[in-house]
Order: structure tokens, then sequence, then C-alpha cells
């Protein structure tokens, strides 16, 4: 089936795309302040014509699941905002799908490193420069303008269309998991991670992980008999955990998908903290690592290997032998997914790429992790999919905006083919489409 008007119905709603993607990246929605972003995609839904829902986080909920990763913070008064295009009830059911979306962002790194600041929006020919406009916000934007392209065509789906924009995908994933708590359900979903010349169907999980690690605190200028620098304690322990790093890349080969990619399993020592006084030997250190697993690994295994590691760097040192460092949960602790490249979820997206792109994409496998491993484990194949960026979590993060209307003609043609239009209602030809352009407020 030629889809040609889909085209046109995405290129008018460019203007609203660009502009959303600027206002939401123009809102700095780091851990704890993403509301501003989420009142901004209540506005976008409603600018569908779609009635926006808030699905609020509830840590006793969100704790009780055992899937959940762990956080010391309070997600008091945050909400998760979704809305549904539902299906014509007149024509006969077809599939639903969920398209989901984080709003939250990293920290820009290094404010100093940027070329402008890093919340402006600075539109540069096609690229537009802002933290989070890469990861993921230009995903967020191509999902709505999806739907909001075919509204204004007067397109009636016969499956449900339902868009999510979630919290603290970027931390825990507790967002996502507090959407399918609250009863989430499709037949598969599409997450708009910048993946955007393949589809991701391999994951690893991601264990987050902190080392307090003491020291016995003295005047620089003492004997180092008299002194025990928590520093370089750590970096006995950190030089522990970079051996397992190796040896759970060397384990590579167990795993389908990772047994030809270089360097999986990546360790991320992200911050260390330690020390009060420039003249006084660090007290204290505490490293906050990121680690990864493969798809089929538990946390808690991950989590045995780490404190044994941690064990270990104790006993080679008297003073760590008496003093243990301790570890600490608080973030990811999520096990990794793999879609089966088979699922209809994937054949169907594949050919709606193919129709915009003139080739079938790649699927990967990806050393990162992202929320689409919640709705795996629900029994929804997940798939990410999204538009063109580069440098996300580093410095100058940019996103194509050309990149984020393709996708949009990707989701569209693919939302037609797995929902299904309802025959229901006046005949929906392209000349028809084209004259009814307005959006149901
Ligand atoms: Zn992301």
């Amino acid at each position: 089936m030629s889809h040609g008007w889909v085209d046109d119905a995405v290129a008018a709603q460019a203007p609203w795309m660009d502009q959303l993607l600027a206002e939401l990246v123009e809102a700095p929605t780091l851990l704890g302040r993403e509301e501003p972003g989420q009142a901004i995609m209540a506005r976008a839904f409603a600018d569908c014509g779609l009635e926006p829902a808030d699905v609020p986080m509830d840590a006793g909920a969100i704790r009780a699941d055992p899937h959940h990763s762990p956080f010391s913070w309070s997600v008091a008064g945050k909400r998760n905002v979704v809305a549904t295009w539902a299906a014509d009830p007149a024509g006969p059911p077809g599939r639903s799908l969920i398209l989901n979306g984080h709003v939250d962002v990293v920290p820009p790194s290094s404010v100093a490193l940027w070329t402008a600041p890093p919340f402006t929006a600075r539109r540069e020919g096609d690229w537009l420069y802002g933290r989070g406009g890469g990861d993921m916000k230009a995903g967020l934007v191509a999902m709505t303008g999806t739907v909001r392209a075919l509204r204004a065509q007067g397109v009636r789906l016969r499956g449900d269309v339902h868009l999510q924009s979630v919290v603290e995908e970027e931390c825990t994933g507790n967002g996502t998991l507090q959407c399918l708590l609250a009863g989430a359900h499709a037949d598969a979903a599409i997450l708009t991670e910048p993946h955007h010349d393949h589809f991701t169907v391999a994951q690893v999980g991601v264990l987050w992980f902190h080392v307090d690690v003491r020291g016995v605190p003295a005047h620089a200028a003492r004997a180092s008999s008299l002194r025990h620098s928590a520093l370089d304690a750590a970096q006995r322990v950190l030089a522990e955990l970079s051996e397992l790093e190796a040896e759970l890349n060397a384990e590579r080969g167990e795993h389908e998908y990772y047994k030809n990619v270089d360097h999986p399993i990546n360790l991320n020592p992200g911050i260390v903290a330690g020390g009060d006084w420039t003249s006084t030997v660090p007290a204290e250190c505490t490293l906050s690592c990121r680690l990864a697993l493969y798809p089929g690994q538990a946390p808690a295994d991950l989590r045995r290997r780490v404190e044994a590691a941690v064990a270990r760097a104790a006993a080679a040192d008297p003073f760590l032998a008496e003093h243990p460092p301790s570890v600490r949960y608080d973030g990811f602790s999520c096990e990794g997914s793999i879609v089966a490249e088979d699922e209809p979820v994937i054949v169907a997206l594949a050919d709606a790429y193919a129709a915009v792109h003139g080739m079938p994409p790649a699927l990967r496998a990806t050393t990162a992790t992202t929320d689409a491993r919640h709705f795996v484990r629900h029994g929804i194949p997940a798939i990410c999919f999204g538009p063109e960026a580069e440098a996300i979590h580093g410095i100058d993060e940019r996103v194509s905006l050309p990149s984020m209307r393709e996708v949009a003609r990707v989701l569209a043609r693919f939302i037609l083919s797995w929902c299904g239009e309802s025959n229901d209602g006046p005949p929906a030809t392209a000349a028809h489409r084209g004259e009814s352009s307005h959006v149901q407020r």
C-alpha cells in the first residue's frame, strides 16, 4: 500500500515538532527536576486531542516489585504522563501499541566545555544542540508528532496506541515500571531511543553500586605510619573491580549477542568523592560505579561478584582487612533482555523502515540498558528505534531534526499496519485526508 500522504502529514507537523523539541530541551529535567518537562508533555498530548493522565510514582508499590531498582531519594510528587489514542470501538479489534520515551536527562558533565549553555536549544543547520535533545527528547517528539499527524488526517485505528512519557530512565527505570504496575499493556512497545539506523533487540543489564572506603585522617605532614588515605585504599578497590571487569568480558563467548562485541561489559567509576580539606588525609572515599551484566544474568549474581572483589582488595591490605569497605546499592539493579528477531513487531517495523529508507535496518545488541527490559519481562516485545543523535551523555549533545521527521514517517506507516485502520466511517483517501488537517482540541 502506498502511503505517500503519510509523509505530507508528517511534514505538516514539522514546525510543531521542532517547537516542542526546543521547549523540552530548555527544561533542564535532571533527576528530581522532571516536572517542567512532564508539564510540557501533558500539554503536547492534549494538543494531539488526547486526554493526558498521570501515573504518579508510588515508592511503596515500586519497592514491593521484585524487579525495581533501589533508590534513596524521594519520588513524592513525581509523575509519569500517559495518554491513549483509543481504537475505534465500531471496527474489528487490531493490535495495540505502546510508544515510550523518558523525559529525564543526565547532568551536562562539564558546562564549561559546552560551546553554548547545555539547556539552551541551539539550532545549527539540521542539528539541534542541548542536553537531552538526543537522549531522548527528540524521540518523545517523534512519537507524539506521529500521533498528531495521523489524527490530523482523520485516521481511525483498530488498536489502541498508548503514549508514555516517563521519569527516571537514566537511574532506575522505575518510571516505566510504575506504568506497568498501573496496568499498562499492549501487543508491542517501541522506545524511541536514539538508535536510528538499527533496531536494538538485545541489551545488557546494569548495576549501580557504591563502595564506602575508610581511612585514618591525619595532618598531611605526618609520617605515613600515622595516616591511611581512604583515596589510596579506594584505588586498591578499583584495581580489583577492574579485574572483575576483565573477567566478565572474557566470558562474552557464552553470550550469543555479545560474543563478537569488543568490550561489552564496561565498569564506570562515574563519581569518586572523598576528603574535606586539602591538608588533611582523606578519612572517607566513595566510589560510585556502574557495571553491566549480560542478558540472562541476575543482578544478585553480579552483586556477589562485586562484593567478592571488594573483599579481595580488603584482604590484601592490613588496614582494609581491619576496616573493610562496605558496598551499598542505590540506582540501577536490572537484568538485560533479548527480543526474538522474528517477533511480528520487528518484521512490521522493519517493513515500515524499508519503505522510508529503501533498505531494511540492522538488528543490534547494545552495551547500554533501556526501559525495554521491563516490557519484555511483562511479555510485551519491545524494541528501541529513534532519531539520530551524537554525544549523548557527552559534550555538545545534538540531534538531527530531519532524522526526527524520518522516524515519524516510519512510525506512522508502522502504526497503520500494526494497529490497522478502521474501515468504519468515511473512506480515508489521500485526497480526502489532505483537506481535513485540523487537530481536535
Ligand atoms: Zn535514553
